[in-house]
């Protein structure tokens, strides 16, 4: 089932969250909001979810219309059929994992064979054996499965998530981030993904849709969303990018060699600022002469102060505003 969002928006005091926006979720399909904290993808997710009030605009699930202010209609959240899951996972805290996850599912009205869903969604997040617990007795990376059966226990038509991994340290959320893109994947769901991590939206999505002071900037695969941005705050804010003089110009720092490969390839000379060690190569950040600071990688080490110079080909530099 597709959801389409035409024309959603909404104000806080006189103040726009969000300025009108369409979106397209396609059925099966993984698809994230990125942007700073602020820009409202908060605001549209819950809007979408039936928990905030719109100032304008319709939601369809595919020829559903579950929310149009000139149709008056606006049906309620636990009738939408989508399933969500909260960067806190808002679990009921004097409710054991089995009333949690049987909650959803009974809200629902979906109490046919109750324990059979109950125990499967639980089967599925790798919770068999712990009905009984509490939220309390059970680790972060847990809870959030818990959150994650609950959400997906009802068979939901579009499943969103708002920042799910965000309370959980580093090594744990790199886990979960596999774990949950895989059964979102493997169950056919179709995911809206709320996120500020530019690593996570590059490694979850199929499509990014990237935000900025509630609005949307640039939609597409995470590729082409890397190699082409369409706007210099989307070139800033996802990946590293070395600015030229022309405006509106940059490089990727793996774009930039340290020998001349063609004879079209530009030269610019540089004084090497630092130099970090990451395993697999150095990260060495210059300063350039009559440009603001790159990056480059190299498979060797450098000295800090040593003069050097750099090539870039022409077919590697990316012009924003020449989509
Ligand atoms: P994000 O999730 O991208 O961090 P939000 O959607 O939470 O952003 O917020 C977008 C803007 O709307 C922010 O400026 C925020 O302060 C404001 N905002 C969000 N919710 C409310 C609210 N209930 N009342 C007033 N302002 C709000
Ligand atoms: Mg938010």
């Amino acid at each position: 089932m597709d959801i389409e969002i035409r024309g959603i928006h909404k104000s806080f005091e006189g103040t726009p969250a969000l300025l009108p926006t369409d979106l397209k979720l396609r059925h099966g399909r993984f698809t994230t909001l990125l942007g700073p904290s602020g820009c409202g993808k908060t605001t549209l997710l819950r809007m979408i979810a039936g928990l905030e009030q719109p100032d304008g605009g319709e939601i369809y699930a595919e020829d559903q219309c579950v929310y149009s202010i000139h149709k008056k209609i606006d049906v309620p959240a636990h009738k939408r059929n989508f399933g969500m899951v909260f960067q806190d996972f808002a679990l009921w805290p004097h409710m054991t994992v089995y009333e949690n996850v049987a909650f959803g599912l009974k809200a629902a009205k979906l109490k046919a064979n109750l324990r059979q869903q109950v125990t499967e969604a639980l089967a599925m997040v790798r919770l068999e054996g712990m009905e009984d617990r509490y939220p309390h007795q059970l680790s972060g990376g847990q809870q959030q499965r818990v959150a994650f059966a609950r959400a997906v226990a009802i068979r939901p038509a579009l499943v969103l998530f708002d920042e799910p991994l965000s309370a959980l340290d580093a090594v744990l959320r790199e886990e979960m981030r596999i774990e949950m893109m895989s059964l979102v994947k493997d169950m056919g769901l179709t995911a809206l993904y709320v996120t500020h991590d530019q690593v996570e939206a590059m490694s979850m999505s199929d499509e990014i849709v990237v935000m900025r002071k509630g609005e949307v900037l640039q939609r597409g695969a995470p590729e082409r969303i890397y190699e082409a941005p369409s706007h210099p705050f989307v070139a800033s804010f996802i990946g590293k990018s070395n600015w030229l003089t022309v405006d509106q110009a940059m490089v990727r720092p793996e774009h930039v060699t340290w020998k001349r490969t063609s004879e079209e390839d530009e030269c610019y000379q540089a004084t090497v600022l630092s130099v970090s060690y990451v395993g697999e190569r150095y990260e060495i950040r210059l300063q350039m002469d009559g440009l603001d600071p790159w990056t480059a990688y190299l498979d060797k080490r450098k000295s800090v102060g040593e003069r050097v110079n750099l090539y870039v080909s022409p077919q590697s530099i990316c012009r924003m505003g020449e989509e």
